[in-house]
This record gives C-alpha cells, sequence and structure tokens, in this order.
C-alpha cells in the first residue's frame, strides 16, 4: 500500500481485461450524458467502457494541457466508527469531465474494476459480476424513482477472467458517473494528517467546481419547524461572503451547511422508500448528498426497521432505522474537518490563519466555536430531513396536505401495523393506489379488502390470527380513508386523479434482492444476458404497469416475494 501525502489523487492506467463483452447500456444515462444512442454500436464506444481506450480531451483551462489523463481519488474513512486511514480509489478510476451541453450539468466518468491504483492496499482493483450487475441495476433504479445517487452507464462482462474472491469468477466492469465523487472521507484525511492546506483546497474545489460557486451556498435559515426550501442560488451576494469579526458565519459554514441539507434530503428519500444502504462509512458518504457505493445495499421487503442488508453489522450499526442518525454522525466527522475554518468566523482568511502556523491555543478555540456552529447545522438537518419525509409520506399516501396528527395516526400505525403482521412496505403503497373510497366505506369492505395486503401464501406465524390483522388493517383503512376524502373533497366520486398521482410516486417495481439475485444466477449459470436488459427497462420505468417484454416474468418481479427470499443479507466479498 502506497501513502499518498500533499495529492487528492493519483494519475492511473486501466489495466483492460483481454476479452469483454458490453452486455448493458442504460438509456438514461446516455440522455444525461448526451451521448448519442447509435455511438453504443461502435467498437470505440465499448473500447472506451471497458478501459480499453483512453480517450483524450482537450482542455478548456489550461491551454498548455492537452490531454486529460484518467485518475484514482485519494480519501480515508471511518469504518463501522474506526477511522480507518488511507483508502482511496481501489477499484475506481476516473476517465473524465464532461458537461451535457443541454443541462448544463458536469459529470465525471470512472470505470469500476479496472485494475489496480496506488489505492487497492492488498486487493486487485477488480469487480466480480455479481456485484456489478447489483450496481449497475441499482443506481439507474434509484434515479429513477428520484432518489439523489451516482449513475451508471455500462456494464462490461469479462467473462473468461479469473478473479479471485472465495472462489475464482469471472470480471466485470461497470462505467458510472456522479456530479462528484468526493465523500466525507475525502475530508476526513487531511483531517486526520493535520493538513489544514488540503482541507481548504477541498473546500474550495467542492463550493467552486462542485456547487458552483461560494455565492451559491445556502445562508442560514430562520429557525422555525418547516424551513424554507432553499434553491441554489438562494445564497448571499458574493461581496456579503467576507465576514467582519470571528463571531460571523463564514463560507465555510455554508459550504458544511449545504451539504448537510443535501444528505438530510437524501435520507429522508431512503426512509420514505425503504432503501438501506449497508456500509455508511465516511468515505461511502457524498459530499453531494449521493446515494454512493452499492455493496450490500437492499430496499426491505417486509418492514422491519431492524432490518440490516449487512450480513457483518452484528451491532445494526448500519440498519434502516439508524440511517439518518449514522448520516449524521459522519457529517459531523465532517464538520471537525472543517471545523477550524468554520470557527474562524470572518477571520477565516487571515494570513496566520491560511499559513500552517496558526497557535495551539487558538486553533483548539476555533474547533470549539465550531462545535455549536456543527450543532445548529445538525438542528437544520433534522428539520430538513422531517420535512422531506413527510413530503414524500404524503404524496405516497395519496394526500394533498400534512396535518400534524398524521404522523401518529397515518404513518406510525402503518409502519407499526406492517412491522408487527410482517407486511411488505413497497407493496402496500403500490396497493393504496388502486383503492376507491368506496372500496373501504364499511368496515365489512376494509375488512375484505385488507386481504390484499397479505403475502398469497397467507400471513406469518408471528402475525397473529387472521381476524385479529384484518381488524387492525381495517381500522388503518378507515383513518387513512378519512383523510383521503377530507384532502380531496374537491373531485367527489372520482378516485382517477388520486390513483394516477399515488401510481406516479409508488413503485410497482423495485429491485429486490432475490430478484437481483435471480438475475445473477441466470447471468452466470445459464449465459443468459437479456434479462439484464429487461430488468433495466423496469428499473428505469419503475411506476410502468407493463414493460412489454414477458408479462409472465414482469409480474412475478413485481409480486410477493417468495417467502424464504425475504430479507436477504449479503456478505459480499464483491
Ligand atoms: P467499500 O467497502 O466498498 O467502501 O471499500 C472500501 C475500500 O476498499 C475502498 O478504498 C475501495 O476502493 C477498496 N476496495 C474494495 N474492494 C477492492 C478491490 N477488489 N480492489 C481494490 N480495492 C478495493
Ligand atoms: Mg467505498
Ligand atoms: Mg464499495
Amino acid at each position: 500500500p502506497r501513502m499518498v501525502r500533499n495529492a487528492a489523487f493519483t494519475y492511473v492506467r486501466p489495466d483492460p481485461f483481454d476479452k469483454t463483452e458490453l452486455v448493458g447500456v442504460s438509456d438514461a444515462a446516455l440522455r444525461d450524458l448526451a451521448i448519442d444512442p447509435a455511438s453504443v454500436e461502435t467498437p470505440e464506444f465499448e473500447d472506451i467502457v471497458a478501459g480499453k481506450n483512453i480517450i483524450t480531451l482537450e482542455s478548456d483551462k489550461e491551454p498548455s494541457e492537452t490531454q486529460v489523463y484518467p485518475w484514482a481519488q485519494c480519501y480515508g474513512g471511518y469504518q463501522f466508527g474506526q477511522w480507518a486511514g488511507q483508502l482511496g480509489d481501489g477499484r475506481a478510476i476516473s476517465l473524465f469531465e464532461s458537461t451535457n451541453p443541454t443541462t448544463g450539468v458536469r459529470y465525471e466518468v470512472q470505470l469500476k474494476g479496472a485494475g489496480r491504483t496506488p489505492y487497492s492496499r492488498f486487493a486487485d482493483g477488480r469487480a466480480v459480476v455479481r456485484s456489478s450487475i447489483r450496481e449497475f441495476i441499482v443506481s439507474e433504479a434509484l434515479h429513477a424513482l428520484g432518489i439523489p445517487t451516482t449513475r451508471a452507464l455500462s456494464l462490461t462482462l469479462a467473462p473468461e477472467a479469473k478473479v479471485r474472491r472465495e472462489m475464482t469468477e469471472p470480471g466485470a466492469i461497470v462505467a458510472r458517473f456522479a456530479q462528484t465523487w468526493l465523500r466525507i472521507g475525502t475530508f476526513d484525511l487531511p483531517r486526520s494528517r493535520g493538513d489544514r492546506d488540503m482541507i481548504r483546497k477541498l473546500a474550495e474545489y467542492s463550493a467552486v467546481d462542485v456547487f458552483g460557486g461560494w455565492e451559491k451556498l445556502p445562508a442560514k435559515v430562520p429557525s422555525s419547524e418547516e424551513p424554507a426550501v432553499l434553491q441554489p442560488g438562494d445564497g448571499v451576494p458574493k461581496e456579503e461572503l467576507q465576514g467582519e469579526n470571528e463571531q460571523e458565519e463564514n463560507r465555510f459554514t455554508r459550504l458544511y451547511r449545504e451539504i448537510a441539507r443535501r444528505n438530510a434530503k437524501m435520507v429522508a428519500w431512503w426512509q420514505a422508500y425503504a432503501f438501506t444502504n449497508g456500509v455508511l462509512n465516511t468515505d461511502n458518504t457524498s459530499i453531494f448528498g449521493l446515494s454512493i457505493d452499492f455493496g450490500p445495499f437492499a430496499f426491505l421487503d417486509n418492514f422491519d426497521p431492524n432490518y440490516t442488508p449487512n450480513h457483518d453489522d452484528h451491532m445494526l450499526r448500519y440498519s434502516y432505522k439508524n440511517q439518518p442518525s449514522i448520516i449524521w454522525w459522519n457529517l459531523v466527522r465532517l464538520g471537525e474537518a472543517l471545523g477550524e475554518s468554520i470557527g474562524a468566523g470572518g477571520r477565516c482568511d487571515e494570513e496566520e490563519f491560511v499559513t500552517q502556523g496558526v497557535a495551539k491555543d487558538w486553533a483548539d478555540e476555533l474547533v470549539k466555536r465550531a462545535e455549536t456552529i456543527i450543532e445548529q447545522v445538525g438542528e437544520e438537518y433534522k428539520a430538513v430531513f422531517m420535512a422531506e419525509y413527510k413530503r414524500l409520506m404524503t404524496a405516497r399516501l395519496g394526500l394533498k396536505s400534512f396535518k400534524q396528527t398524521d404522523f401518529e395516526e397515518l404513518y406510525s400505525e402503518l409502519l407499526d401495523t406492517l412491522e408487527a403482521l410482517e407486511l411488505d412496505f413497497n407493496h402496500t403503497f403500490r396497493k393504496l393506489s388502486y383503492i376507491s373510497t368506496t372500496d373501504i366505506d364499511s368496515d365489512e369492505k376494509r375488512k375484505d379488502v385488507a386481504g390484499r395486503f397479505f403475502h398469497h401464501e397467507g400471513l406469518s406465524a408471528l402475525a397473529g390470527s387472521e381476524e385479529e390483522a384484518r381488524t387492525r388493517v381495517a381500522s388503518w383503512l378507515e383513518k387513512w380513508r378519512n383523510r383521503v376524502i377530507e384532502d380531496w373533497s374537491d373531485s367527489p366520486g372520482t378516485c382517477e386523479e388520486r390513483f394516477r398521482a399515488m401510481r406516479a410516486v409508488n413503485p410497482k417495481f423495485v429491485p429486490r434482492s432475490w430478484i437481483l439475485d435471480e438475475v445473477i444466477e441466470r447471468v452466470e449459470k445459464k449465459g443468459e444476458r437479456e434479462i439484464i436488459n429487461n430488468v433495466m427497462k423496469m428499473a428505469l420505468n419503475p411506476f410502468n404497469e407493463e414493460w412489454g417484454w414477458n408479462r409472465e416474468e414482469e409480474e412475478r418481479f413485481c409480486g410477493d416475494v417468495p417467502r424464504y427470499q425475504r430479507a436477504m443479507q449479503c456478505s459480499c466479498s464483491s
């Protein structure tokens, strides 16, 4: 392993596999990257996404630099709460940045599994087929659901490669892209080395290159329960960025706030759609608030707040219910890395501070001041999380408004019921999207409809008697019905409008672990290929009723989870 100091990345060269097979490309990714779909058929495209052809681009910034050469990023991280030292891109190699001319969004395109880098430590820089299929599909599925995430462009297999895991396995390369691959661990590493200069360079790069300018970063939100929804550009005028005195909030606080707010929103989506990342180490927490690093991730099947997809997560640190507090734990580490800069207020640009020579007692004082600011940002994190969670749950329940009583009577009661009866989380919302108020206007009808939420094999043994279960679901349906009538009083007699709204936010398809496992098995053992594109089609259009490849297969993938394949876990030596 090589320790890389005074640098945030290292130039590297991919080490391509000899024989490769391009087996999947995301149409949505082609659109977002503004790649002509016709070019996918060319050998040039196949070679680039397999790491065989390093395209060199004219740089528009430095006329002296005529090439962009691939690189791997340097970062550290806290793994399971423990400082793990330098990690870095051990098997990810960035190829270039590209800006979509229509949307103006810039992406960094990289290959995962294209060989060793200085950060590979004792590992091989490779990725196997199973983890690559999982990442390829889930990246695009999350994006299609509206969840901020890193993306996947293509999946290339190397069927003849021999990648050593517990056994030897074929290899794969995913071409992926994101607005940035910087993560909290990128800041943790220079902090651990006391490298103030590097922290400030990274902060500058983040603010200017990633967020589009210091002036785009939001100023403090007036404290009230519902924070104003800030959009990029709602920040302060450029000239006000430099404060007058050390008590003032400075631009580093604004950067920190932006990163916290983005992550609050992202994790609210995870909770509202029951997605679990499974390894929320600080090196797997994006500064852009993207879902990042897809190892043992999973969508929940039956609702279980203690579920963790990570087989090795014995303490349930990364369980579903812990995700919002773990993301905050990670953000506190970032606050500490930025601590001196945050705490220096308006004096953060003073010569004495910028150079490494600031007195120890002053530095300690600055960090202490930053603690108060971090706490305030924490309050904002909670408020943004709650506002976003409520917004998403309101939509998923087909309501137009949020009432304070919804929290107890609708959300908590629904979640407790799903947990107690072991009912499927995402299926429940989709099924609600077909229920009219007349379907459930009597107790008898409600008890009848309740059965629609049960697994076709019946309730689990732990769920109690069927009559009790029906009564419980029916009583929730009655409360829900009353709220639906309250909110939709303007359109009596027809539920069509609400159905449409609900089906546009409640997916029929999510790539559950059992489905991904089946895809992997069919690709690896049966040599199937088309299944990848078919499931990708479903992932990219999760709200559809049908996808036009095989009605029976589609319905099976959207139907009840085979009981013995529920809530699977992954040990993921990937
Ligand atoms: P993760 O658990 O995916 O966040 O990975 C933690 C660290 O291990 C990162 O620095 C990865 O780049 C590195 N890593 C994981 N698998 C490999 C591999 N097969 N080869 C090289 N580095 C790896
Ligand atoms: Mg990682
Ligand atoms: Mg990983």
